[in-house]
């Protein structure tokens, strides 16, 4: 479903990485672990077609990456939010540009907010609330748009270990029940490894695939076996 092969990167004289191949199968869990400054968010800004490689081919569905992808829900590591619209403006935004009433947007939305601690805070600015609570609006943003492909960069590096690991537990639950293909982006061994079916561990800058490890525990799923 999600394929890179041989992506190259540079930015000017700098090289960020430096043919990096690795893969998505549908209905996985995949975690990408690496250094910081190693070219993990370049590598997520080239799958969102944020940025463009250098080399190398990326494929989403059998398609050629673009800006706007149906099958794609992305949270960005950094400025997901949009400072001049309230919580709730910022969290129901991409179900009314994919066409949905505001309305209805709002019914599906609001239920969700007490569960990501948000209730109360809905007609906040991002700037009025804690950095963890903007990474959970920015979180739920991205889980509410329902795509077949989750992409996250670092979704939960603002948050305190016990905050944390529940939002950890909540995404292993809507994992398994929509069955997303999930690709997150960690600095967290133990997140990396509770959440994923496989990581790739990447080299300092400039990225490439350093270890690709099978996490070995079975991974009960409800419904039918793949
Ligand atoms: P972290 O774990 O800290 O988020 P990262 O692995 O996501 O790090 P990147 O943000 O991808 O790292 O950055 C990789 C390298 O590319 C860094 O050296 C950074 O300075 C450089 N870089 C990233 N974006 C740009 C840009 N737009 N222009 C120039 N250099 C950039
Ligand atoms: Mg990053």
């Amino acid at each position: 479903r999600l394929q890179l092969e041989d992506i190259r990167k540079n930015f000017g004289e700098t090289a960020v990485l430096d043919g990096v191949s690795l893969h998505v199968r549908e209905g996985e869990f995949v975690s990408i672990l690496g250094p910081s400054g190693a070219g993990k968010s370049t590598l997520f800004q080239l799958l969102t077609g944020a940025e463009h490689a250098d080399g190398g081919a990326i494929s989403v569905n059998g398609a050629s990456v673009s800006g706007q992808n149906r099958d794609l829900a992305f949270m960005p590591q950094r400025d997901a939010l949009m400072p001049w619209r309230s919580i709730l403006d910022n969290v129901t935004l991409w179900l009314e540009v994919q066409g949905m009433t505001r309305k209805a947007a709002r019914a599906k939305v609001t239920p969700l907010l007490g569960e990501f601690g948000l209730a109360g805070f809905e007609n906040h600015y991002p700037a009025q609330l804690s950095g963890g609570m903007r990474q959970r609006a920015a979180l739920l943003r991205t889980v509410v748009q329902e795509r077949s492909l989750l992409l996250l960069d670092e979704p939960f590096g603002a948050l305190d270990a016990l905050t944390r690991t529940s939002m950890q537990r909540w995404l292993e639950v809507m994992w398994k029940r929509h069955r997303w293909t999930a690709l997150l982006i960690t600095h967290d061994v133990r997140e990396a490894v509770f959440l994923s079916d496989r990581i790739y561990v990447l080299s300092a800058r400039p990225a490439r695939v350093l270890h690709e490890f099978q996490i070995p525990l079975p991974r009960p799923r409800d419904g039918s076996a793949k």
